[in-house]
């Protein structure tokens, strides 16, 4: 079964994305003529009770799903389909058109990332099934960091065993730090190569970057999505010795401080619930576990853009995306809150307007702009999926 061949016509304009995950597979159907997006949806709670069966069920139910609005699978419209990887490890640092050996070479990286790679498989392996002859591409998250110097992604750690092992930093949210730096270029009214920023994705997962003239030169996270910012569930950077703390004195084995580390960290460990929103609700009554938790989140994220100001040296915007920081104006002044002496003005009026579209929430006095650009990952899986698929 080859990925290659393609019998749709020259009409063939639409691209379907799909980010199959651990118990869910999202999708989103795009005309890349005019960039519309025609259909989305998400099936969850895969495997559980209430759920459907299998990713097999999952990616039945949205053929089924598009059939049923007469943009089935099967339509000859449908150009292409575009995978979300999580992990492409050094070898794939780019959009790569899934062929059997490029399956093989994703499976490969599964040690890299067991929670997240598999899904992904079973995702490509599936849609591979019910449309054989279509192009199909895998868009990794790891690929726009690819262009990490060394110096910025190697650890400090005995170099033949990093080297032997995989060891380094990889980064993650490729799709969307892409994306978003190229907007924030776009909103100063100037060409990508022109500008430097500070891209800080935060939803449920978080991640900063460091974009110099459109290349990404330094991000937070690292072999896994577990390191950086603090998270949902997230603990974000620590001290290693933790782990080996937990494990001595403890007793936790190392699945349990995988699992405590990855899922009841972050918002939801200090203050036991990780949606950013309900945090803002318990603040307002005085909670004092939530403030504290905001606070933790918070000051993780200035250190940050500081650091990151001074890997670029110059920085043009700081820019806030995904679920937390396009909508919670709170998280952004506390986060700018005192940097004047850095050139950096928040407007307050500008910041707490509830706004859908990229846009400017610092003062005009402000010499390093600070803006909100809505993440749009899908997008830019399907530009990707779509550039490669017409060859
Ligand atoms: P994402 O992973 O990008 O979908 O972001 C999801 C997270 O965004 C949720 O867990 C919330 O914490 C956060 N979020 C969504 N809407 C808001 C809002 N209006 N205010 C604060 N946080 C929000």
């Amino acid at each position: 079964m080859s990925g290659g061949t393609r019998t749709s016509g020259p009409a063939a304009t639409r691209v379907l994305v799909i980010n199959s995950g651990s118990s869910s597979v999202k999708y989103q159907l795009l005309d890349m003529a005019d960039d519309e997006r025609l259909a989305s949806g998400v099936v969850e709670r895969i495997g559980e009770p209430g759920g459907v069966a299998d990713h097999m069920a999952a990616l039945r139910q949205v053929s089924a799903e598009l059939a049923e609005r007469g943009l089935g699978l099967d339509s000859p419209e449908l150009a292409a389909v575009g995978h979300r990887v999580v992990h492409g490890g050094t070898r794939f640092t780019g959009p790569t058109l899934i062929t059997d050996q490029v399956l093989a070479g994703i499976e490969e990286l599964v040690p890299l990332a067991p929670l997240h790679n598999p899904a992904n498989i079973t995702g490509i392996k599936v849609t591979r099934e019910l449309r054989p002859d279509l192009p199909q591409v895998a868009v990794f998250d790891t690929a726009f960091h690819a262009t990490i110097p060394e110096a910025a992604h190697r650890y400090a750690i005995d170099a033949a065993t990093a080297d032997r092992y995989g060891i380094r930093r990889y980064g993650f949210h490729g799709t969307s730090h892409a994306y978003v730096s190229r907007a924030a270029a776009e909103l100063l009214g100037k060409a990508p190569a022109e500008v430097n920023v500070i891209v800080l994705h935060l939803g449920n997962g978080a991640s900063a970057s460091a974009v110099r003239g459109g290349v990404c030169v330094d991000t937070s996270m690292g072999l896994t999505p577990l390191e950086g910012l603090v998270m949902g569930t997230r603990s974000g950077d620590l001290d290693p010795a933790v782990v080996f703390h937990l494990a001595r004195v403890a007793g936790l084995d190392i699945d349990a401080i995988d699992s405590l580390l990855n899922k009841k960290s972050g918002l939801l460990g200090l203050c036991g619930v990780n949606d950013m929103r309900e945090i803002g609700h318990r603040m307002a009554a005085d909670d004092e576990r939530a403030q504290l938790a905001f606070d933790v989140y918070v000051h993780r994220l200035r250190r940050y853009v500081g650091a990151f100001m001074a890997v670029l040296g110059r920085v043009d915007a700081v820019v806030f995306t995904a679920g937390v920081g396009e909508n919670s104006a709170a998280v952004r002044a506390a986060a700018m809150a005192g940097l004047e002496g850095f050139g950096i003005v928040l407007d307050p009026e500008r910041n707490a307007v509830r706004a859908s579209g990229a846009r400017f929430v610092s003062a005009d006095s402000s010499s390093v702009a600070v803006a909100v650009v809505p993440t749009q990952e899908e997008l830019e899986i399907a530009r990707d999926t779509y550039a490669l698929a017409r060859g």
